[in-house]
């Protein structure tokens, strides 16, 4: 896996031979996926090498956690488990308790009802922990499930779905207000964005399937991400709008709030999110939808003065008239 080799490399230390123990640390922990207690990594690390004693393997576990390689994570077995934390996004659990595995997921809605809360109660945020504890699909069922996949490649997949939704129905809300207006230099621009969002979308959908085939099962692997009602809903509910507007202004404006509300919502959680293909896919498209929001920003701009511009003219004609 190359994200861990990466993360060695970035934190390898001067070569005495009590580093080179800590480097065989690290990569065992890092090739492992999921949540590990100290005790597991103890085995692992004695299975391959049992001159390592218990307190090395905890020290360099405390080194991880203090140079974010490693995160705690407590799901009240009355011990800690390790996990990840470079190129890990943040994220929350659910928490098996007939296997004792857990599985990683993200939602924008739930966080932004923990910021509403802290907020309304001047809380200054800073870790929050959310578990649901229960029984999976595995044990629920007895059938067992494929190996678990990096949390890494399903963020990255369900950040392409999110992206290529959300490029998909901006197309359509711009063709849409492309046909609607009746002023040819706004259905020049509402044209040049929809043809915009599908040179984006044919790039987002040839990632999509590069991604796809590092793991012929990446398709059907559980969500990561629960961006319900977050981007991919901003140009849709827009595009029903357009048919209650009545000037090409106020089409206009719609589009900003559009592009800004993406622009945002990309730029914030891309920013939050731990060095990884995730990140970079939502900084991106970030930085997409701000270049839309300054043109539509721009054609505002010279929408308003044009106006502005009008009755002073008039004005003009009628004082010429009076003068004469
Ligand atoms: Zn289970
Ligand atoms: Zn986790």
């Amino acid at each position: 896996m190359h994200s861990s080799t990466a993360s060695v490399d970035r934190v390898r230390p001067v070569g005495t031979k009590r580093s080179n123990k800590r480097d065989f640390i690290v990569n065992v922990f890092l090739r492992q996926e999921g949540h590990l207690s100290a005790d597991d990594l103890v085995d692992l690390i004695r299975r391959e090498d049992h001159r390592i004693s218990r307190a090395t393997v905890y020290r360099t576990l405390q080194w991880m956690v203090q140079n974010g390689i490693a995160r705690k994570v407590d799901f009240g077995e009355g011990r800690f488990r390790f996990e990840h934390s470079y190129r890990h996004p943040r994220h929350f659990h659910l928490v098996c308790k007939s296997c004792g595995r857990s599985f990683e997921f993200l939602s924008s809605d739930i966080e932004s009802l923990m910021e509403e809360v802290a907020s309304v109660r001047r809380f200054e945020m800073g870790q929050t922990v959310l578990q649901i504890h229960g029984t999976c699909e595995a044990c629920r069922t007895g059938h067992p499930q494929g190996a678990e996949k990096t949390t890494e490649m399903l963020f990255a997949r369900d950040a392409l779905r999110i992206a290529i939704a959300t490029e998909r129905s901006g197309r359509d809300f711009y063709a849409r207000a492309a046909r609607m207006t009746k002023n040819t230099r706004a259905r020049t621009i509402f044209q040049r964005l929809s043809g915009e969002e599908v040179d984006h979308l044919n790039k987002l959908e040839s990632r999509y399937e590069e991604l796809l085939k590092q793991d012929a099962d990446l398709e059907s692997r559980p969500p990561f991400l629960f961006f319900k009602g977050a981007a991919n809903g901003l140009f849709s509910a827009a595009a029903s709008e357009l048919n209650k507007v009545s000037s090409d202004l106020d089409a206009l404006k719609i589009a900003i709030r559009c592009e800004r509300g993406s622009y945002q919502f990309f730029k914030k959680y891309g920013e939050r999110f731990e060095d990884s293909e995730g990140k970079r896919i939502f900084l991106e498209f970030a930085d997409e939808e701000r270049d839309h929001l300054n043109l539509l920003l721009g054609e505002l701009r010279a929408y308003t003065e044009k106006r502005g511009r009008r009755p002073a003219a008039s004005r003009g004609a009628h004082s010429a008239r009076a003068n004469a």
